[in-house]
């Protein structure tokens, strides 16, 4: 019997999913996919978008287009609360979308506590991605020999990597006069010191200021207050203080893991609603806590595919193996990297051709053919 499948949120644990609607559809069943916008972009090439390494076209996928041209409906939309009982899925707008079977990838938040009321307009939250384009293009089209003093709020993996790409934006528009980071310990804390040195070593090379040991209490117009009582005055305050799952799950009622993730079991599939399913940051799987990074996205794409088919159609699903670590390689700005798999790390431009490689060969993988061409300027500056 025909079913309604919807998929929320094209991020990167649907990707495989996305690439097999045609055959799910010619199953028989209906599919729709809920986002909100035609576009999902690319993580992992997201501090590269802010300096420029990367067009907008060669980091986003079309998941509208690749949607469509398959056969399911493109809702334009964000689901602000689910209604597991009446199988229904509510959109900002009010709209609802009934479903038999649901799975979500909606991503995560940065958490908005240190933000008060007043955060002042140049603040800009490393997620979702597209938040970076837009620095990038404020500090591009801004007139009248206006200057940035950047401040970034985080030391991690995702605060390193942004300052160090500010640092090369710096270069390009002559426009940033100061980057500062401000990190509660000490940069790349979870990482061997050789990393830590190689970082403090390349950001020192884009004259990057560290401020380490300084907890942020609040940002208020442009100014990160300290926990000490002092301040760091900047107007181009970008936050990496880490990510959370959005409230979505919580604000329905759903099961969640302590951080408010979609509780699943090894099946991707929701342990006290069975027509749920998801993958990606938004996920807790119970008894395996997983960081939240893409690569565990990526790698849950094949299971939560299978399993959303077999789930229709009757048949028994497959358990999802995390598999071993994994490989993070930092994108420092100046076609250098620094590689890092478990206590193992070194640098170099070897490091950023392997990450640029695997990034663009993952990109390929998914993307249409022709979407990074043909298109208008303004989405390629
Ligand atoms: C600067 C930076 C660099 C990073 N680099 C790496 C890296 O190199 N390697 C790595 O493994 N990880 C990296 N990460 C971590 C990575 O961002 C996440 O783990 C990854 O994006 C998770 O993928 P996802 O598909 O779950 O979520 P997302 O990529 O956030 O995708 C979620 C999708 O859902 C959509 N959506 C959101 N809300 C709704 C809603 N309510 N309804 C419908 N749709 C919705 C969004 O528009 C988006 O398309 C990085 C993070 C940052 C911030």
């Amino acid at each position: 019997m025909s079913k309604h499948l919807v998929f929320v949120g094209g991020g990167h644990a649907h990707l495989t999913a996305l690439a097999f609607l045609r055959d799910t559809v010619r199953a028989g069943h209906r599919v729709t996919l809920i986002g909100p916008a035609p576009y999902h972009y690319y993580s992992g090439m997201g501090p590269g978008l802010l300096s420029g390494i990367y067009r907008p076209a060669e980091a986003r996928f079309h998941v509208r287009k690749m949607a469509e041209d398959r056969g399911a409906a493109f809702v334009e939309g964000r689901v602000t609360l689910v209604d597991p009982f009446r199988r229904a899925l509510i959109l900002e707008s009010g709209r609802e979308v009934r479903y038999d079977a649901a799975s979500f990838n909606i991503g995560s938040e940065v958490p908005p506590d240190l933000l008060g009321p007043s955060p002042g307009g140049n603040v800009f939250p490393v997620k979702p991605v597209e938040n970076l384009l837009e620095a990038r293009r404020m500090v591009r089209e801004t007139s009248g020999g206006r200057t940035f003093r950047a401040v970034v709020v985080g030391g991690g993996t995702a605060g390193v990597e942004i300052a160090a790409n500010l640092g090369r934006l710096a270069r390009e528009t002559g426009r940033i006069e100061t980057i500062t980071i401000v990190s509660r310990s000490d940069i790349l804390a979870d990482f061997p010191d050789k990393a830590r040195s190689l970082a403090r070593a390349s950001l020192a090379r884009w004259k990057v200021e560290i401020l380490e040991g300084a907890a942020v209490r609040s940002i208020s117009r442009g100014t990160v207050h300290l926990e000490n009582g002092s301040a760091v005055d900047g107007n181009l305050v970008f936050v990496a203080v880490g990510i959370r799952p959005l409230p979505l799950f919580r604000n329905s009622g759903l099961p969640t893991g302590e951080d408010g993730g979609l509780l699943v079991n090894d099946r991707l599939q929701c342990v006290m609603h069975p027509e749920l399913f998801g993958g990606g940051d938004c996920i807790t799987i119970e008894g395996i806590p997983l960081d939240r990074v893409g690569v565990y996205a990526v790698r849950e794409n094949r299971i939560l595919h299978r399993n959303l088919l077999a789930f229709l159609e009757g048949r028994p699903l497959l358990r999802f193996n995390p598999g071993g670590g994994y490989l993070l390689i930092l994108n420092l700005g100046d076609g250098t990297g620094i590689f890092r798999r478990k206590g193992f790390a070194w640098d170099g431009s070897l490091a950023f051709r392997l990450k640029n490689h695997l990034d663009r060969s993952f990109m390929k993988k998914f993307q249409l053919s022709g979407e990074t061409d043909g298109l208008p300027a303004k989405d390629n500056a």
